[in-house]
């Protein structure tokens, strides 16, 4: 017998990610490719908002249920900030390198209590008969006082997970996977589709 597969469009060209969350939603789901994919702006107030509007545009081509996510770093003494905002902090073509040293600056001398930070990554799906649903995954750190490690991205020297006293670039793709805002927020979307297929099948 053939196992059914669950279509999904993923909106994101990022090949990374889309490794990342085919591992997260298992067998039973088939990511399908996009000949074209369609320039999308990101100019949301918030995480959610961009989220909505890239699955938007994507079930808009594809008809069939789309994930789309938007990520970013929260630090509390910064008022949330650089939150939705998180790819471009230090302006315009920065880099991950620029980003942090302005984080690490606007933090300087404050003490390791007031130094939490949380990265949150909303995922939007809409489903097949496009209803829209989204959910969130948070991970709860501090801002290290500097970079350390080298492994995955963005804020992830910076970004210090007491669980496992080490930042998340010093951690492995496997560790980081097992716990990240992301891995949360796509292993909460599958539980909803997971969910709604066995009311479809
Ligand atoms: P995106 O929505 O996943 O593209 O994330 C937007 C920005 O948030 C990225 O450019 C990074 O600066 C930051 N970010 C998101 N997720 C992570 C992560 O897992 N580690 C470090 N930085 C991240």
């Amino acid at each position: 017998m053939s196992l059914k597969k669950y279509k999904i469009a993923l909106a994101t060209q990022n090949k990374d990610k889309i490794k990342e969350i085919r591992k997260i939603l298992g067998k039973k789901f088939e990511i399908v490719g996009l000949k074209r994919f369609p320039k999308i702006v990101e100019d949301g107030k918030t995480l959610e908002e961009n989220a909505i509007k890239k699955a938007k545009a994507i079930f808009k081509i594809t008809k069939t249920t789309t994930l789309a996510d938007d990520s970013g770093l929260e630090v509390k003494a910064l008022g949330g900030r650089p939150g939705v905002y998180s790819a471009r902090f230090a302006g315009k073509n920065c880099t991950y390198s620029d980003n942090n040293k302005k984080l690490l600056k606007l933090l300087l001398n404050v003490p390791y209590k007031k130094r939490k930070a949380k990265f949150r990554t909303v995922v939007a799906i809409i489903f097949s008969d496009g209803k829209l649903k989204t959910v969130d995954g948070v991970v709860s750190g501090y801002l290290a006082t500097e970079p350390k490690g080298s492994s995955g991205f963005g804020y992830d020297p910076v970004f210090y997970y007491p669980k496992l006293k080490k930042t998340f670039a010093q951690l492995t793709t496997a560790q980081k996977n097992k716990v990240s805002h992301r891995a949360l927020a796509f292993t909460e979307a599958k539980k909803i589709l997971s969910q709604s297929m066995t009311e479809v099948y």
